[in-house]
C-alpha cells in the first residue's frame, strides 16, 4: 500500500497536491477522493501513488499558496527570497490526509488519464481542470445526506394504523406523532433518497429526532453524493388489480383476501376509498393500470394518498429506467434505404478496412493497434451522415465502440433522431441542453457499457467507452469544438490524440475543411476521402452575386435586401417553393448612434457597442449580456438625435414582413431558440409546409436538410472580412459554402443570391464557384507569408485586469522580458491593446506566438508563465489559448 497520494484538484494551479494516505484507505490511480485543501473540501482525481514524502521546498511554495509554476522557478535557482528562508527553518512538513476514497475502481482509465495530461501539457492547463473538464459528474460532488424508510419503518407504521398511538405518556405520543409524519412522508416517497434538508423542511423535525429514527432502524441515513439513482430512473405506480378496485370502491373482498394472504391484518384494507384515492386509482385503470408517478402529481390529490394506497395494498411502486427523451422531430426515410453512390461505398470501404486491421493489428494492450487519420471531403449533401452511421453501426456490429462529434447536436435535431432510429438504446447522447444529473446518467450508461455508441458534442471526446474502435469528428472546422475558457482546448485535436492513445481510426468530416486539416491531408498525415457529388446527382446551387455598392449607387438609397433578391423572393413564394435568408447578426440594429456629436451607446463592460432589440426594448451587450434601457437621449451630450445604425436578424424579418405580407415568415437566433423545443418546431413547420421563408443567424447554415428550399439569400454575411483575424476568410468562404448548401436539396434546383461588399474578395468568389480548392491554394499562400498555421503554431497570450493600470503594468513587464529572453525560431508580437480592448470589465493586452516549432513556443509559454509567478501576477489573469480560434 502506498504512503502518499497525488490528487488533482480544480483549482487554477498548475500542480498535483501530495496527500498521505491513512491506514485502510485504498485510492485508486484514476479514482476521486475527498480532501482538505485550504478551508474546504474538495473532490479531485488520484494522478500518483507513491511513498516519496513531499519535499521541503515544494511544500512551502503550497503552503504560502503561490501558483505551483515558481516551483519551476525555484528549480532554476529563481525561489524568492522569503520562500527560501522558510524552507530552511521548515523542518518537518505534515502533510494533510485524504478525508474519504470516493471511488473503488478509477472512473477515468489509464488512457484518459494520459490523455488528460497531454492536454494539461500542449494548452498549458491546470490538470486539476482539465481532469473536472474530463469528468461530467459534478452533480456527484454535491454532498447530501439523505433517508429512506426501511422495512421496520413500514411495519411501524402498518401496526399504528391498525391500533391507533399507543403513547404511554403525553409526551412520548406527541413525539410517535412527530416520527410518523416523518414515516408517512419518507413511505409516500418509497424507493426514493429524501435529502435531510427536503425531509426537514417538510416534516419540521429535529436532527436529533432523525438520528433516534435511524437507532430504531425505522430510517436509514444514506450519503448520495456518489449514487443519485432518482435521475437514472423513474417509479411507477402500478395497479394491484385493476378491474375490481376500480368498479368496486366501496367494499373490496378481493383485496382484503389479497391482503391477508401478505398476511396483513383484514382490517386494514377493508376500510372504504375516500375521492382522493377512487380518483388515483380510476386514473390508474384507465390508463392500463401503470401510471408514472411524477405524472401522478398533475392530479388534484394530496400527494400523501399515494402513499396511502400503497400501505394498503391497492397499488405497487416499481422502479423502471427512464426512457430515452427521444427527438420530437418526425422521423425521415431511414439514411440506408438511399442507394450509395460509389464515392459512399469507396470512402465506408476505406474506413471499415482501416477499423479492421487497427482490430488485426491489437496486441494484448492497446500499444500494438495501428492509428490511422482520414479527413472525409464531401460537398454539402453528399451523405457524409450516412457513410458515418454505416461505419459506425458496422464498428457496433463487431462489439467495439465508437464516438461520432457534431458541433451543436440541440441544434441538429434530425441527426439525434436519425441516430435513435438506427442505434436505438445502444446510443448515448451528449449535448449541452443536458442537466448536470442527466449528464452524469448518460456517462454511467456508457461506463457500464450498456451504450457503446456516442454522439455529442465537444466533451463528448472523452467519452468513457472502451475498445474505441471509431472516433467521428463531423464539420471538423467548427468553431465550438474549441473551449473558450480553461482548459482550452480543441475537441477535434484531442479526438486525434485519443485516437493515437488507443490505436483507433479517427475521420474528419466536412464540406469545408480547415486549412490545418486539409494540409495534413495534401502532406499524407490523413488518408483523403472524397465524395465529389451530391446525392442523387443533384446539382449543387447557382450561385449569382449581387454588389452591393453598385445597387447603392443605381439606386441612392442604403437597402438590405436587393431588388434582385426582393425579385427572387416573389417568384419563389408565388411557386410555393421556400426561401432562407441569412443575416449573422441578432438583435434589431446593433449600434445606437447620437448623429449630434457621434457617441456610440458601449456596454459598461467592455469596449463594444451595445445592440438594440426592439420586441424586448433594450438594449443588450452580445459579449457579457449586459442590458440597458433603450435610450431616449445621448448619455454624452444631452442631445436627443439617437439614431438606431444597421441591422440585425430580428430587423430584417421585420422588413421582409413589409414587403411579403402574405408570407409565414420564421425566425432562428439565440432570441427566438431557447431550447431544442423552439428548434425543432421552426424546423417542424419550414419541413411540414407552415413556413414559407426562414430567416435567422447562422444557425440556420447548420447542417439541416429541407426540401422544399430552392433559394438562399445571403444579406451581410461578409461583415467578418473586415475584422482583424487571420482566419476571417476561411470562416467567410465556410459560412457562405455551408449556407449555400441549404439550397436545392430536393427535386428542384436551388439557387443562392449573395449580396456583398466585397465582390472580389476572394473568399467570396471561391465560395460562389464552390470552389474549395481554389481557396485553399489561395488562402494557403497568404498564411504562408504571414507564418500563420498551418505553418507555423500560434498562441494568443491575453494579460488582462480590471484596473487598466495592472493591465498595462503587467504585459509591460512580461513584454520586457520577452524581449530579454533568447528564443530562437518564436516570433513575439506585443503587447498590444487586444481588438476587444475591454471585454467583461477586463483591459486586455495581448501578445501573438508564432513559431514552426511547438515544443519550442511551449517551453518559452512555460517560462514565461514561470516568470509571471516570481512578478505575482496572478495566473489566473494571464490566458495563455494554445492554437487560439479568435484573436480578438
Ligand atoms: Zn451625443
Ligand atoms: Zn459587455
Amino acid at each position: 500500500m502506498s504512503l502518499f497520494c497525488d490528487v488533482a484538484l480544480a483549482v487554477p494551479l498548475d500542480m498535483a497536491f501530495t496527500y498521505a494516505v491513512p491506514a485502510g484507505m485504498e485510492p485508486v490511480v484514476g479514482g476521486r477522493v475527498l480532501v482538505p485543501f485550504r478551508a474546504q473540501r474538495m473532490v479531485g482525481v488520484v494522478v500518483e501513488l507513491h511513498d516519496r514524502a513531499p519535499g521541503a521546498a515544494e511544500d512551502a511554495l503550497a503552503a504560502s499558496g503561490s501558483p505551483p509554476s515558481a516551483a519551476e522557478a525555484a528549480a532554476q535557482g529563481q525561489l524568492p527570497i522569503a520562500a527560501l528562508k522558510r524552507c530552511a527553518t521548515q523542518k518537518r512538513v505534515t502533510v494533510k490526509k485524504i478525508i474519504e476514497v470516493l471511488d473503488a475502481s478509477p472512473v477515468l482509465d489509464e488512457q484518459l488519464l494520459k490523455l488528460g495530461k497531454w492536454i494539461a501539457g500542449y494548452y498549458l492547463a491546470p490538470i486539476g481542470e482539465v481532469l473536472r473538464t474530463m469528468l461530467p459528474l459534478s452533480a456527484e460532488f454535491k454532498r447530501t445526506i439523505a433517508y429512506r424508510i426501511t422495512e421496520q419503518g413500514q411495519m411501524a407504521l402498518h401496526l399504528a394504523a391498525m391500533q391507533g398511538s399507543p403513547g404511554r405518556s403525553q409526551r412520548s405520543a406527541e413525539e410517535q406523532m412527530v416520527e410518523f409524519r416523518v414515516l408517512d412522508y419518507l413511505a409516500e416517497r418509497e424507493g426514493e433518497h429524501v435529502a435531510e434538508t427536503t425531509l426537514r423542511g417538510a416534516t419540521r423535525v429535529s436532527k436529533g429526532l432523525l438520528a433516534g429514527m435511524v437507532r430504531k432502524k425505522w430510517i436509514a441515513r444514506e450519503d448520495v453524493s456518489e449514487t443519485r439513482d432518482a435521475a437514472r430512473v423513474v417509479r411507477v405506480a402500478v395497479l394491484v388489480k385493476a378491474e375490481d378496485v376500480a368498479t368496486d370502491s366501496t367494499e373490496d373482498p378481493t383485496q382484503s383476501q389479497r391482503a391477508r394472504l401478505d398476511g396483513a391484518p383484514s382490517g386494514f384494507v377493508s376500510k372504504k376509498l375516500n375521492e382522493n384515492q377512487r380518483t388515483l386509482i380510476e386514473t390508474l385503470a384507465a390508463a392500463g393500470g401503470r401510471v408514472a408517478v411524477e405524472d401522478l402529481h398533475g392530479l388534484d390529490v394530496p400527494r400523501t394518498t399515494l402513499g396511502t394506497l400503497v400501505r394498503r395494498g391497492l397499488v405497487l411502486i416499481v422502479e423502471e429506467p427512464r426512457p430515452f427523451s427521444a427527438s420530437t422531430l418526425r422521423p425521415r426515410r431511414s439514411p440506408f434505404e438511399f442507394e450509395f453512390s460509389a464515392a459512399q461505398k469507396l470512402a465506408l470501404g476505406k474506413i471499415l478496412e482501416s477499423v479492421a486491421s487497427s482490430r488485426e493489428s491489437a496486441g494484448s494492450d492497446s500499444g500494438g493497434r495501428k492509428f490511422s487519420g482520414m479527413l472525409l471531403h464531401g460537398v454539402t449533401g453528399s451523405g457524409k451522415t450516412a457513410v458515418y452511421l454505416a461505419a459506425m453501426r458496422s464498428v457496433l456490429e463487431s462489439g467495439r465502440s465508437s464516438i461520432l462529434l457534431v458541433p451543436e447536436i440541440g441544434l441538429t435535431p434530425a441527426m439525434a433522431a436519425d441516430l435513435i432510429q438506427v442505434f436505438g438504446d445502444e446510443v448515448a447522447i451528449l449535448h449541452s441542453g443536458l442537466t448536470d444529473d442527466e449528464r452524469a446518467e448518460q456517462w454511467h450508461r456508457i461506463k457500464r457499457g450498456e451504450a457503446r455508441v456516442v454522439v455529442g458534442t465537444r466533451s463528448a471526446v472523452f467519452a468513457p467507452v472502451a475498445d474505441l474502435a471509431l472516433l467521428i469528428v463531423d464539420e471538423e472546422q467548427d468553431g465550438s469544438y474549441k473551449q473558450e475558457e480553461t482548459p482550452r482546448y480543441h475537441a477535434r485535436d484531442v479526438a486525434v490524440m485519443r485516437a493515437k492513445m488507443a490505436g483507433a481510426v479517427v475521420v474528419l468530416g466536412s464540406a469545408t475543411p480547415s486549412l490545418e486539416s486539409y494540409y495534413n491531408a495534401k502532406k499524407h498525415k490523413y488518408a483523403l476521402l472524397e465524395l465529389p457529388d451530391r446525392v442523387e446527382q443533384r446539382p449543387l446551387p447557382e450561385v449569382e452575386i449581387v454588389d452591393m455598392r453598385q445597387e447603392f449607387q443605381e439606386t441612392g438609397k442604403d437597402v438590405v435586401i436587393s431588388r434582385k433578391l426582393m425579385e427572387a423572393i416573389r417568384e419563389r413564394l408565388e411557386r410555393k417553393e421556400q426561401v432562407m435568408v441569412l443575416l449573422n447578426r441578432r438583435g434589431y440594429s446593433p449600434v445606437a448612434l447620437c448623429r449630434a456629436c457621434g457617441t456610440a451607446l458601449q456596454c459598461r463592460n467592455c469596449a463594444v457597442s451595445m445592440t438594440h432589440h426592439k420586441r424586448e426594448h433594450k438594449m443588450e451587450c452580445h459579449y457579457c449580456g449586459q442590458v440597458a434601457p433603450v435610450p431616449k437621449k445621448c448619455a454624452e451630450c444631452g442631445s436627443e438625435y439617437v439614431y438606431f445604425v444597421g441591422t440585425g436578424s430580428e430587423k430584417l424579418e421585420e422588413l421582409l414582413h413589409g414587403m411579403f405580407p402574405q408570407a409565414r415568415i420564421g425566425r432562428l437566433d439565440r432570441d427566438t431558440v431557447r431550447g431544442r423545443e423552439d428548434f425543432e418546431r421552426a424546423l417542424n413547420a419550414l419541413n411540414e409546409g407552415e413556413l414559407d421563408m426562414l430567416v435567422g443567424t447562422q444557425m440556420i447554415a447548420k447542417g439541416h436538410d429541407v426540401h422544399g428550399v430552392t433559394l438562399v439569400g445571403v444579406v451581410g454575411a461578409d461583415t467578418a472580412l473586415g475584422l482583424p483575424d487571420f482566419r476571417a476568410a476561411e470562416r467567410t468562404f465556410q459560412l457562405l459554402t455551408q449556407v449555400a448548401g441549404r439550397a436545392g436539396r430536393g427535386n428542384s434546383p436551388g439557387k443562392v443570391i449573395l449580396q456583398t461588399y466585397f465582390p472580389d474578395h476572394y473568399a467570396v468568389q471561391f465560395a460562389a464557384r464552390h470552389d474549395f480548392a481554389g481557396f485553399y491554394d489561395k488562402e494557403l499562400q497568404f498564411r504562408s507569408w504571414m507564418h500563420y498555421p498551418p505553418y507555423s503554431a500560434v498562441a494568443n497570450v491575453i494579460v488582462r485586469s480590471e484596473k487598466l493600470d495592472e493591465a498595462l503594468a503587467w504585459s509591460g513587464e512580461l513584454g520586457r522580458w520577452f524581449e530579454k529572453t533568447r528564443h530562437e525560431g518564436i516570433r513575439v508580437l506585443g503587447p498590444a491593446a487586444a481588438p476587444i480592448a475591454r471585454l467583461k470589465r477586463d483591459y486586455r493586452y495581448h501578445f501573438i506566438l508564432k513559431s514552426p516549432s511547438r515544443e519550442k513556443m511551449n517551453a518559452l509559454l512555460r517560462a514565461m508563465l514561470a516568470e509571471a509567478a516570481v512578478r505575482k501576477i496572478p495566473r489566473t489573469q494571464i490566458v495563455v489559448d494554445v492554437d487560439a480560434l479568435w484573436m480578438m
